[in-house]
């Protein structure tokens, strides 16, 4: 069985104590992890401090060609790392294979626009010149999910390499494998050992021993709320600026006046996408009263076409994460039905073949209440809600009624309700009869209320990662 080790220093390590990293498509074993904990945890935050002292004296245009070579070596092996993704994490190999060009397109844009990084000049007094510096922070500690592990690496890593830190990652416990193929491609590439570590291990382990570390300078997170909550504690204890990526409830809010036609797949690939595991994913419809049926009869009729199968297969929905992730979806499916009224789904697919793997059938929930729990709680599944609405006002009350504000769609023809619906909901993107942005590596990114705070992706995400330094000279 494959080995990963960690990845701290340039050397690959192991520490004898290992975790095994199970294929969700069959339910078995194909990895055994190093586990990490705080002395490897000390190790690499040493490694990328050492190494910031090497980074910090080299210039934007070699940063840039480092990593430009990191995006080259991922497109060479790009089929390689879609195969190693689609089978830890069980996404379609369309998907894996999309995630692979992503991952490679954010080194590629962080490597242009970091030269566009600048400070300002400022107006002073005669005999005095000000000016700005963006400098990077110096060590920076990246938390990442399961969901997407390549994307999530290059979201996080290629901002903060770019702006000059060096890094140290704790990749997901269910995912560990592609972040150290991205560490050993970045070695091949240029990248002084010790810019960039992966301690792979568990997250009150390494993730914690991290997260604490007086050694670090900055923490982006992604993942789920609670153990955001207990990130930003770590980051206020050692004074450190933390980016908080969470979760979200994101709705579709479709009109009257909306081309259901083009709606409805979007609609249905945006909660099946990565079998509903997407902290963007679609997970309300809110649908005005006089389209409503229509618009659930075409979901369900789409919902019950999908493929379901092993991510190698490439089917149109793989499987959940683990069998704990299956648990917890099906236990706020119970819930549901008691809840709505569940249309279609709402359990394991009946198939011998998928025995061993943890799928779940795409499910569909109608005559949602909005305070039901399905309404409101991220389930991170196939699972979708609909609830109608009767104007304008009940939609936009409804759309902003969750304590999240990730993502946000309107789908209507009438250009003043899209420009009216942009300003009233509270989200972190909003998009206007389309959804999402998975490769929208341009457009910042980030969560409303409880969804988080900070952002990543575009010109945003790289500043995100400076500290502003003021220089004022006497010149007389
Ligand atoms: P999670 O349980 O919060 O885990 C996220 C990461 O934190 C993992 O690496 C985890 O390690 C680690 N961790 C767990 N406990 C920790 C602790 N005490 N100290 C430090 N680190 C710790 O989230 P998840 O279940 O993997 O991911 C699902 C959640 O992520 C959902 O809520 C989803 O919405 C959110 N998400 C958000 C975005 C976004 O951009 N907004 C993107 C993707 C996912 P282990 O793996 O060992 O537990
Ligand atoms: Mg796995």
């Amino acid at each position: 069985m494959r080995t990963i080790p960690a990845l701290i220093a340039g050397e690959e390590v192991t520490t004898g104590t290992t975790f095994t990293v199970v294929d969700p498509s069959t339910g078995t074993p194909f990895a055994e992890a190093t586990r990490c904990g705080t002395a490897q945890v000390d190790d690499a935050v040493e490694a990328a401090r050492s190494a910031f002292g090497f980074v910090r004296g080299r210039s934007a245009e070699w940063r840039a060609g480092v990593l430009r070579q990191l995006a080259a070596l991922i497109r060479r092996d790009a089929d390689r790392l879609a195969d190693l993704e689609c089978q830890d994490v069980g996404k379609p190999l369309r998907q894996a294979r999309t995630d692979v060009a992503v991952t490679a397109r954010y080194f590629d844009y962080y490597a242009g626009i970091l030269q566009a990084l600048h400070g300002d000049t400022l107006p002073q007094a005669d005999g005095m010149v000000a000016f700005t510096r963006r400098e990077p922070f110096g060590v920076t500690a990246h938390i990442t999910p399961w969901n997407y592990p390549l994307q999530m690496t290059a979201r996080t890593l290629a901002p903060a390499l770019a702006a000059g830190n060096c890094c140290v990652l704790k990749p997901a416990e269910d995912t560990p494998v592609t972040a150290v193929e991205i560490a050993r491609l970045a070695l091949e590439a240029g990248f002084p050992p010790g810019m960039l570590n992966v301690v792979p291990g568990f997250g009150p382990e390494a993730g914690a021993a991290l997260a604490g570390h007086p050694g670090i300078d900055h923490i982006s997170f992604t993942g789920s709320r609670p153990v955001g909550t207990a990130i930003a504690q770590a980051a206020a204890a050692n004074v450190v600026p933390v980016v908080l990526e969470l979760g979200g409830k994101s709705p579709n809010i479709v009109f009257e006046d909306a081309d259901l036609g083009h709606a409805v797949p979007l609609i249905v690939s945006a909660i099946i996408q990565n079998c509903g595991q997407t902290c963007s994913a679609g997970s309300r419809v809110l649908v005005h009263e006089s389209v409503h049926g229509k618009l659930v009869a075409a979901v369900r009729e789409r919902f019950e076409a999908l493929r379901i199968g092993p991510g190698a297969q490439d089917p149109d929905l793989g499987p959940l994460i683990s069998d704990r992730q299956r648990a917890r979806v099906a236990s706020l499916v119970e819930q549901g039905r008691r809840e709505a009224v569940l249309v279609t789904g709402g359990d394991v697919p009946d198939d011998e073949r998928l025995h061993g793997g943890f799928f779940y059938r795409p499910t569909l929930f109608d005559h949602v209440p909005a305070t039901a729990a399905v309404a409101q709680e991220e389930i991170f599944g196939p699972v979708l809600s609909v609830t109608p609405f009767r104007d304008d006002t009940e939609a936009v009350a409804l759309a902003n009624g969750t304590e999240y504000g990730l993502v946000a769609a309107v789908w209507t023809r009438d250009i003043g309700r899209a420009h009216r619906l942009a300003d009233e909901v509270c989200a972190g993107q909003v998009f206007v009869n389309t959804y999402g942005a998975a490769g929208g590596v341009e457009l910042p990114f980030g969560g409303w209320k409880r969804s988080g705070y900070g952002r990543e992706k575009g010109f945003e995400g790289l500043l995100g990662y400076t500290q502003t330094k003021t220089v004022v000279i006497g010149v007389r």
